[in-house]
């Protein structure tokens, strides 16, 4: 994609270099107006990657010690981190195995009264079945702030994921839908006095120069990622169209008594951002592929509850089953843009046992 971008990416450097301003300008400016206007979306504030974006959106709800945040069980332990960054506690819900995503229907058995917000992480580029996530926490006051680190773009009937909750937290780390060269992030809400509070806290808590009301810390969207994802973001249906593509033909044409592929619901759109496919014997397949050139991915390979870093938590192997059965049958297949015909042709029939 980089490459077929050369000339737009080329310029957005060459007009950011031209004007010598590097932080907080007329990118940045631009980019947050093109991606909250993607969304239909009120504000948009950029800042520095996609934890800082969770971060800060939980930040400036007013989320952290004492607090409780629902997050999936199996997702990216960026969601978790952001939580324990504000000093509340992730309460871990565990996910539909079919969909991989937080399963509705066990999140009010989590729910206490500590308990301030739901992290939905629309995980593999698969949006989260948002109607009755968003009816419990209407029902019990809580706030959502979705993780959309990973479905730029995928759609829950028909709305785009991102305009659902309090707010939205995205990344375009690289080798995401939407990817800068670079670490970058944004936060998406409709709330004018959110947005305000969430841009001070990124920049040194202050509102205006020199004036500080947070303790807050440094997260910005520099300008010449601003410029490069205002380059990408024109491109990113067709990019996600190409996901879709490849997808489709895995969907259709994998077949093996072993693999399980994955679930798609009526109500998603799926911008594949991984296409994850679940096998009892995952390390064989995982092996038979390499051995045939073909790189593979664990999404992921150590629940977070395992996590040494979690170790405070106390949990135990067992304690999430559906968690650890996927961490340990998952396996990504290759998607990747610009993908050819070939490639998809020969994943499929490596799968299929065809190729020896
Ligand atoms: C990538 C990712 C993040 C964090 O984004 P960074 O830009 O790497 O900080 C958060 N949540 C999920 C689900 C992710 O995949």
């Amino acid at each position: 994609m980089e490459r077929e971008l050369d000339a737009e990416l080329r310029g957005a450097f060459d007009r950011v270099f031209a004007r010598s301003w590097y932080i907080k300008g007329e990118e940045n400016k631009s980019f947050e107006e093109a991606f909250a206007a993607y969304h239909g979306v009120e504000h948009c504030v950029g800042v520095g990657n996609g934890l800082d974006a969770l971060m800060l959106a939980l930040k400036s709800l007013g989320i952290g010690e004492g607090d409780e945040v629902i997050v999936p069980s199996n997702t990216y332990i960026a969601t978790a981190l952001a939580v324990t960054y504000v000093g509340a506690k992730p309460v871990f819900v565990e996910p539909n195995i079919r969909t991989f995503n937080i399963d509705p229907s066990r999140i009010e058995a989590a729910v206490t009264e500590k308990t301030k917000a739901i992290i939905p992480v629309h995980l593999y580029g698969q949006p989260c079945d948002m109607d009755p996530i968003m009816e419990i926490a209407r029902k019990r006051e809580l706030r959502v702030v979705e993780d959309c680190a990973q479905a730029h773009g995928a759609r829950y009937k028909g709305q785009l994921v991102g305009t659902f909750g309090d707010a939205a937290g995205f990344s375009f780390y690289p080798g995401k839908n939407l990817g800068a060269l670079g670490d970058a992030g944004a936060v998406l809400t409709n709330d004018k006095e959110l947005a305000k509070k969430i841009r001070a806290l990124g920049n040194y808590g202050s509102d205006y120069k020199y004036h500080h009301i947070y303790q807050g810390n440094n997260s910005r969207l520099d300008e010449i990622q601003a410029a490069f994802l205002s380059a990408k973001l024109p491109h990113l249906d067709r990019m996600n169209a190409e996901r879709r593509r490849i997808a489709k033909r895995y969907l259709a044409e994998i077949q093996h008594l072993d693999v399980i592929l994955p679930t798609v619901p009526d109500y998603a759109e799926p911008v594949w951002h991984i296409f994850a496919v679940r096998c009892s014997s995952r390390d064989a397949l995982e092996k038979h592929m390499n051995d045939h050139g073909i790189m593979t991915n664990k999404h992921y390979p150590i629940p977070m509850h395992l996590q040494e870093c979690y170790r405070d938590l106390a949990f135990q192997k067992g304690d999430f089953p559906i968690a650890e059965e996927i961490s340990q049958t998952e396996l990504s297949l290759p998607m990747f843009y610009g993908m050819t015909e070939e490639e998809i042709q020969f994943v499929i029939d490596s799968i299929n046992g065809l190729v020896k």
